[in-house]
């Protein structure tokens, strides 16, 4: 189906677009489409991705004929079950692309997180129909760039900023729990809906859904052989962002169960005994597969990521309430215990990865941040504390989203052989 015009209506530099859609088919054919004994399931997930720009941009098109608004989102921090409840549509759209990033380094400094440029360079490039699409964008105070960039994008497109606090202290979980209230308020007006107890309760039971199927995915992950790899459950949790929840939820129950068959009959895509790594660090966003597809074609498989494309993502449900006051601030409990590094102290996320390590039976960890993450780069050094004392190995990677891949498939390669011997 051709998209150009559904492109040009939002005002997209449909040239520069082409030179981005022109790469995706053949990086998504060279690593996905290779693999072998992938579940029948993952087809659903691979149409996603070849109409990434194309049918799903459509489907929002539509969604805003229709009177509903589309809302841009950044970070896991933004509750998705107030825009359900206003009728909104939610798009995760932080940027996984080297093809940004020179955009981005137009109006921010090199030395910057590539993910913050990636996106502001979507922006600026006019190459992201998601961006294009959204009415109102939903920042955070999570890390110092972002927070800054949020003032530049904030110049072009109507936004606002959910500020978070530092720590996780009662008052601080109090305080977020007005931000939320400050969010339920833009949302009305943006909107035009008045959030009740009913609809949030549907956008909760919605969301609850989502988080209980992506739990059994990673549960099934569990098993050795494993039976899905790494790069596949990535992208899972990668198009869950920004899919229409109600299918996702209903394909990704499909492959659950697909999944929990496997298991049973203990059909793996590797062999049972490889080498199982657990990735945690910054978040991953499309099309960011490189460290899996150097990880899974070096002899070991990624048996899951505490990571906010992972488990951060759906670990940890809203408690039922039934009055709307009590809902926000349950909704604020939940958020608050996303284990970001951008919180001091931040135990709970070093508790997460040795209880993972534990119950996905992982060989070793590979610790990813992405370059200028100062907060998972500096939390690091008590990971890696926690880890040797439980004897586990860990290796740190830092990389951005150039194409480093000839020194990170050697310290790897190196890592896997270790975990071998
Ligand atoms: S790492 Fe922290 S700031 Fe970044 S998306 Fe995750 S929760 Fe948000
Ligand atoms: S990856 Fe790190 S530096 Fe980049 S936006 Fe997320 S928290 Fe901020």
């Amino acid at each position: 189906m051709d998209y150009r015009s559904l492109w040009a209506s939002l005002n997209m530099d449909l040239e520069k677009h082409d030179v981005l859609c022109a790469v995706l088919p053949s990086l998504y054919g060279d690593i996905y489409l290779t693999q072998e004994g992938r579940p029948q399931s993952m087809d659903y997930f691979d149409f996603v991705i070849s109409e990434v720009h194309g049918l799903r941009i459509q489907e929002l098109a539509d969604a805003r004929r229709e009177g509903r608004k589309i809302f841009g989102l950044f970070c896991l921090y933004v509750p998705v079950e107030l825009i359900l409840a206003v009728e909104g549509v939610a798009v995760g759209i932080c940027a996984g692309a080297q093809f940004w990033v020179p955009d981005g380094e137009k109006v921010l400094p090199g030395n910057l997180c590539p993910l913050i440029k990636a996106s502001l360079g979507a922006w600026l490039s006019a190459t992201c129909p998601y961006m294009q699409m959204c009415d109102f964008l939903i920042g955070e105070t999570t890390c110092d760039g972002k927070k800054k960039a949020w003032e530049i994008l904030g110049q072009h497109v109507p936004m606002h900023v959910m500020a978070l606090p530092p720590m996780r202290r009662e008052c601080d979980v109090a305080s977020f729990g007005r931000e939320v209230r400050l969010l339920r308020d833009e949302l009305e007006k943006v909107s035009g809906h008045k959030v009740t107890a009913e609809n949030l309760q549907k956008g909760v039971a919605v969301m609850q859904e989502q988080r209980a199927v992506l739990e059994r995915i990673y549960r099934a992950r569990q098993a050795d052989p494993v039976p899905i790899s790494g790069k596949d459950a990535l992208l899972v949790s990668q198009i869950a962002f920004y899919d229409d929840p109600v299918r996702f939820n209903e394909k990704a129950a499909r492959l659950a169960g697909e999944l929990e068959k496997r298991v049973a009959e203990k059909q793996g895509v590797f062999p049972a005994g490889t080498p199982r790594i657990m990735i945690t660090g910054s978040p991953m966003v499309i099309p960011n597969w490189k460290v899996h597809h150097l990880i899974e074609t070096s002899g070991a498989a990624v048996v899951c990521e505490e990571a906010c494309t992972g488990t951060r993502y759906f670990e940890n449900q809203v408690e039922a309430r039934e009055d709307l006051d009590e809902q926000l601030d349950a909704l604020a409990q939940r958020y608050m215990q996303i284990n970001c590094a951008c919180f001091t102290p931040n135990e709970r996320r070093i508790d997460d990865i040795l209880r993972m390590v534990r119950d996905w039976r992982v060989d070793g960890v590979v610790y990813y941040s992405l370059q200028f993450c100062h907060g998972y780069a500096v939390e690091y050094h008590l990971v890696e504390q926690a880890l040797k004392k439980a004897g586990i190995p860990v290796l740190r990677v830092e990389t951005d989203y150039s194409d480093d891949t000839g020194q990170l498939k050697i310290r790897l390669e190196a890592f896997i052989e270790m975990l071998k011997s």
